[in-house]
């Protein structure tokens, strides 16, 4: 990944961040969510300084997953003062709207609060920032594009082919912004049963990487169906997961070596 270190922009100065990634599929339900908090986890294990921006505003899942809560506080200088997991500063719609309110947004709402987000969080000094993209649509790409220099992006896909359709338009939504592909990650990619540590290919396997390879574009690695990582998903634990249990954290930590 080429590190920029981003040059202030309108409304975006000051911000110290070295590579901003955003994590993005076609469709929801694949585990994007997922796979960009166990990215920032992974990558943060290896020693580097990384935030989270949950910019899904449609479905904020991240809160959830890290069992996060609470409100930002804002500081004297009028900056938003992130929740953190631990070390790591993250920010989310999910923390300023109530659970189950649905949100609905119409354009330049949704560019000024992205923008907002990004620009007025006080992040600090990060090597990285794992952006959640909402799934689908390329606005929020296009918004966060013209505010600061990306790095790269990561497609999540599961291996069925419509899921792998949908992964298809999400490349192509990100080319069209100008936004590096960084590469494929195929979640649910086999079932990682507890009993014998065996994997056992339900959805089948295989086809990410395969389209990776038709595409062009590098395939980072698979992320087995983990019943333990649903379950610390469920109950806000995917921090405390990630750092105790190697099993679960091994495939992911080879994708965030791979980006
Ligand atoms: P998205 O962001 O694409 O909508 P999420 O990351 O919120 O998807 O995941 C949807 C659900 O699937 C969550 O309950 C999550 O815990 C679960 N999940 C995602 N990836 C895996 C996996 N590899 N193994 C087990 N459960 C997973």
């Amino acid at each position: 990944v080429p590190h920029h270190r981003i040059a202030p922009r309108s409304g975006q100065a000051g911000l110290k961040i070295k590579s901003v990634i955003l994590v993005g599929s076609g469709k929801g339900g694949v585990g994007k969510s997922t796979v960009a908090a166990s990215l920032a986890l992974s990558l943060q294990q290896f020693g580097s300084r990384v935030g989270l921006m949950d910019a899904d505003v449609y479905g904020p899942s991240v809160p959830q997953l890290l069992g996060l809560e609470g409100r930002p506080a804002i500081t004297e200088a009028k900056r938003i003062e992130p929740i953190r997991c631990g070390d790591m500063p993250v920010m989310s719609m999910g923390f300023l709207v109530e659970r189950d309110q649905a949100v609905i947004w119409r354009g330049p709402m949704l560019h000024g609060s992205i923008n907002q987000f990004l620009g007025e969080t006080e992040w600090g000094e990060l090597d990285y920032l794992i952006i959640d993209m909402p799934p689908g649509t390329g606005d929020v790409a296009l918004t966060l594009s013209q505010a600061v220099p990306i790095a790269g992006s990561v497609v999540v896909c599961t291996p069925q082919e419509v899921a792998l359709l949908d992964a298809i338009k999400a490349i192509s939504m990100f080319r069209k912004v100008n936004i590096p592909i960084l590469g494929m990650v195929e979640n649910m990619s086999g079932f990682l049963c507890p009993d014998n540590g065996k994997t056992y290919d339900i959805f089948g396997r295989g086809g990410a990487r395969a389209k990776a390879e038709e595409l062009d574009v590098p395939f980072l690695g698979g992320l087995p169906i983990d019943i333990g990582l649903r379950i610390a998903g469920d109950e806000g634990r995917l921090a405390e997961v990630m750092a105790n249990d190697e099993q679960a954290r091994a495939p992911m930590d080879k994708i965030a070596r791979a980006v």
